[in-house]
């Protein structure tokens, strides 16, 4: 990724709180698997610059580069998939651990926050704790998903969005929104630019999982769907330019 120091422009962001899910194959090259530290530093830094605009920023990490419980469990009788996706969270640990480390060598105050307790490391996941941080300008890492298995970290990024009163999630992903079919395998296939969330169910595109999606439509919550390996695109999304697909009812796309 090319240095983007120069992509974000200035100005304020027109949201006061988001909340910024990253996939776990944002923590390595594309293909490997585990951490790759340049990777994640690239992360910290587009996150330190949307941070200097104001708004506060908690982010929800996924761990799919380390182990996903659905896929670990599959063809093995040996072990309980509610264990797999406990595994699964653990993971979304280390990748926080290291997103944190990332961004406190860049000077950004933070916080770890895991829904499964691991005093050692990082505190608890507390609601009113977490919105104090992000009050004080501390960016919040959300670790551990849920804290219960049989989901996945879009919908703890769905869940700590509503409860946290963030304006808006934003979904960094690797290709630039969402499109009408797979973009690499039909030439045809349309990006669009903001869907409600029913055209999303009825024409069951790739946004986020699907608890995730009822979960959005109930509460309004708005989702950005991102490239967030375009230079500057992690800063635009922050301060609500345009870029990427946005997920919304119908009433919230004028609003938004
Ligand atoms: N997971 C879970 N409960 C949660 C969040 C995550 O059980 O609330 C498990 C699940 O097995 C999941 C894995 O943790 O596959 C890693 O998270 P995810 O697949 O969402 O990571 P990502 O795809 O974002 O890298």
């Amino acid at each position: 990724m090319a240095d983007d120091a120069e992509a974000g422009s200035t100005g304020r962001s027109k949201y006061r709180r988001v909340v910024l899910k990253i996939s776990g194959e944002s923590f390595t090259h594309p293909g490997e698997r585990g951490i790759a530290m340049d990777e994640v530093v690239q992360i910290a830094e587009q996150t330190q610059r949307a941070a200097q605009h104001g708004t506060e920023i908690a982010i929800v990490v996924g761990g799919g580069n380390i182990l996903r419980g659905a896929h670990f469990t599959s063809g093995s009788s040996s072990i309980q998939e509610a264990t797999a996706h406990y595994m699964g969270m653990l993971a979304t640990v280390m990748n926080g651990l290291a997103l944190q480390d990332a961004l406190e060598s860049l000077g950004c105050a933070t916080r770890l926050s895991t829904a499964i307790r691991m005093d050692g490391i990082a505190e608890p996941y507390i609601r009113r704790r977490a919105r104090r941080h992000l009050e004080k300008g501390r960016i919040v890492i959300l670790a551990a998903g849920t804290g219960s298995p049989f989901v996945t970290t879009d919908t703890a990024a769905t869940q700590r969005a509503l409860e946290l009163e963030a304006d808006i999630l934003l979904k960094a992903t690797r290709v630039d929104g969402v499109y009408s079919d797979d973009p690499e395998k039909n030439p045809h296939a349309v990006l669009y630019s903001e869907l409600n969330y029913q055209e999303v169910q009825q024409q069951n595109l790739r946004v986020m999982d699907s608890t995730a999606i009822a979960q959005s439509m109930e509460h309004d919550l708005p989702i950005l769907v991102f490239n967030y390996r375009k230079p500057g695109n992690i800063d635009k999304a922050v301060r609500g330019e345009k870029v990427g697909t946005l997920v919304c009812s119908n009433k919230k796309v004028a609003k938004v």
